[in-house]
């Protein structure tokens, strides 16, 4: 199959996976962090919701571009954006714990995100994610479809209509619908969280060895019971 064909069934196949989900939610949201995947997702899932929160995590700790490239694609697509923010700012955490990011990641990890996005995800009753298999070892085994269980004992049906997809079928798509993408991709980034725990990447085969400079692999809102 070509490769313009084969994005073409892969979209639709995401469209249909999209369709079904949200035909029986009431609430759902999909989470963004601004990355690639997440701007195909997002766009796919606008076609059938377009005013599906948008939830990205706003830890404090994010590159200058990031933040510029939230506020463009913001305005540009009118979306809705909801910015999950800690308890704590990054000056009181800092004045309190010191730099967590350094000595205790999972710890920083827990306060900037976990815990804002999973108490966010109590007003929702669907979660879309951009989540892929070939990101990392820890997402082999990812489902297209499947639920989460959060702290409080809810569990939300959680939806990653990319799972199967590579890199460069979401390069393409992106090409094709004419989204633009993050520009740290052009400084060589493959994958973009905050800016203290993001590098270039160590081993060109494994798009995600950039980040916490192989000192763990997930923040850790996808992995249940933290
Ligand atoms: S990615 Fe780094 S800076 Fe961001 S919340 Fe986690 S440890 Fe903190």
């Amino acid at each position: 199959m070509a490769v313009a064909e084969q994005n073409d069934v892969l979209a639709l196949e995401a469209r249909a996976v999209l369709r079904d989900a949200l035909s029986v939610s009431q609430a759902p949201c999909v989470t963004c962090s601004f990355q690639a995947e997440d701007m195909v997702v997002l766009a796919l899932a606008r076609e059938v919701a377009p005013d599906i929160p948008v939830l990205f995590l706003e830890t404090g700790y994010h590159f200058a571009e990031v933040y510029e490239y939230r506020n463009a694609m913001t305005a540009r697509y009118g979306l809705n954006l909801v910015n999950v923010v800690p308890e704590e700012t990054v000056a009181a955490q800092e004045a309190e714990f010191g730099l967590l990011y350094r000595s205790a990641p999972d710890q920083c990890c827990k306060l900037r995100k976990v815990k804002p996005l999973f108490g966010a995800l109590e007003r929702y009753d669907s979660w879309l994610t951009g989540l892929r298999r070939v990101q990392s070892p820890t997402r082999a085994n990812l489902q297209v479809m499947d639920t989460f269980p959060l702290p409080s004992g809810k569990r939300i049906p959680k939806i990653s209509p990319l799972a199967a997809w590579t890199d460069r079928e979401v390069w393409q798509f992106a090409r094709d619908a004419d989204i633009p993408l993050l520009p740290l991709y052009d400084k060589g980034y493959t994958s973009i969280g905050c800016e203290p725990c993001t590098l270039l990447p160590i081993d060109a085969t494994n798009l995600r060895s950039g980040r916490w400079a192989g000192r763990k692999l997930e923040c850790g809102i996808h992995i249940a019971g933290q």
